[in-house]
């Protein structure tokens, strides 16, 4: 899964670029940095293989949402759709600017299920944002309709699905904006970092000036800039940059190899016909990052996982519903509204009231999910251990459960 598996000579030739060079900043500086712009390169890469017009680079994932979402003029008392299981980030941007954020159930793409974005449409709705979650993606075709209808924008949140595509594209690509995040454990990594994709000319240059102090970036002398509205600093580095190129490069690599040993270690669960798997929608492609498969019941996911655990085997499988900081369940710093700095009574109300908020359709699901993610150096021989070993815990398992009945 993530691309510091494969971490090597070739990030070291870039970062040593920009040593050499010792202009460690992605802006001005013209003369001494001698033709090395690392963070303009890795944009220009960005748009080429993913396929978007334009890319902005940004220090963090989170900062490419909270960008996003500034660029498309989000903000005070908005609200916005997203969905249950995710990555904390995912609503700390929506707060960030001021928005709402109105979580709701997911389905068996471990995403926003279209009907309950349908549900929690109100007056103040002005984004939908799917996470595209453990590789795989949303209804995007369901998604837009629900968009076009009532005036929405939609704000694909693809840190985690870096490489995967519907009907053609790439996620990210498809909604009004899309972000990645380049952090440590993403499918490429700057160490930390991330983009905004676009194909509006206008979202792109209003990125631009966010992460930059609001800087128009018009002219040549950067000290003579002007400042057509405020904007904070959520810069990437050179040296940060420089490892992302490096890392792109490899990317169809690390895809390549990330299907191969999924397909492989799916192909020892599929044989037991009590496991099922994330839907992936009609003419998506799925990154192949992770394996996310489903048991029966609550019940025999949590005896799977006590199972694998007096093995000491667990590593590597993540029960989202109780492990993990991805599912509304564990979320109770959100749900208290715990906040250093005070928010917005309109914010502090809609988050308390998710403590009394129930998600009786998002826990049938993620109470029997499991992903199990897939690295990117096993070896042949390790994943088929893996796969007989994670098939015999199952087997096990399901053996118990029938005697028990
Ligand atoms: C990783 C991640 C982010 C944010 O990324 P950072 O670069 O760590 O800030 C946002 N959303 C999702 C779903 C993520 O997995």
């Amino acid at each position: 899964m993530p691309g510091f598996e494969l971490f090597g000579e070739e990030e070291r030739k870039e970062v040593n670029d920009v040593l050499e060079t010792g202009i460690l900043m992605r802006y001005g500086f013209d003369g001494p940095r001698k033709g090395i712009w690392k963070a303009k390169e890795l944009e220009q890469a960005i748009t080429e293989v993913f396929g978007c017009s334009y890319a902005q680079l940004t220090s963090s994932g989170t900062s490419a949402l909270t960008t996003a979402m500034a660029a498309l003029g989000i903000g005070a008392g908005d609200e916005v759709i997203m969905p249950s299981f995710t990555f904390v980030a995912s609503f700390e941007a929506v707060l960030s600017v001021g928005a709402v954020p109105v979580l709701v159930d997911i389905d068996e793409t471990l995403t926003l299920d279209p009907d309950a974005v349908r549900a929690a449409i109100t007056p103040k709705t002005k984004c939908v944002m799917p996470v595209h979650m453990c590789g795989s993606m949303a209804d995007l075709d369901a998604l837009q309709q629900i968009c076009r209808e009532f005036s929405l924008i939609l704000l694909e949140d693809a840190c985690q699905s870096i490489g995967a595509s519907y009907k053609g594209r790439m996620l990210g690509t498809i909604g009004d904006a899309g972000t990645f995040s380049f952090d440590f454990v993403k499918t490429i990594t700057c160490a930390e970092g991330g983009v905004v994709m676009t194909n509006s000319k206008d979202i792109y240059s209003k990125s631009d000036g966010y992460t930059d102090h609001g800087h128009d970036h018009a002219g040549v002398d950067r000290g003579a800039d002007l400042h057509p509205f405020i904007g904070f600093n959520y810069r990437i580095s050179e040296l940060h940059a420089a490892v992302g190129l490096a890392q792109i490069r490899k990317l169809s690599t690390f895809l390549e190899i990330q299907k191969k040993n999924n397909l492989l270690l799916r192909s020892y669960l599929e044989q037991i016909p009590e496991v099922s798997f994330r839907k992936v929608p009609e003419g998506g492609v799925d990154s192949y990052s992770f394996l996310s498969w489903f048991l029966p019941d609550e019940t025999l996911t949590r005896a799977f996982v006590e199972e694998m655990k007096t093995q000491g085997i667990l590593a590597g499988n993540f029960y989202w519903f109780v492990n993990n900081w991805h599912y509304i369940s564990k979320w109770d710093h959100l749900k208290q509204a715990k906040t250093l700095n005070a928010l917005s009574e309109v914010q502090k109300q809609a988050i308390l009231q998710l403590g009394q908020t129930s998600f009786p359709a998002s826990d049938a699901i993620m109470s029997r999910c499991i992903s199990t993610a897939i690295s990117l150096v096993w070896t042949e021989e390790q994943i088929r251990d893996k796969g007989e070993k994670m098939a015999k815990a199952i087997q096990k398992v399901l053996l118990a459960n029938r005697q028990n009945a």
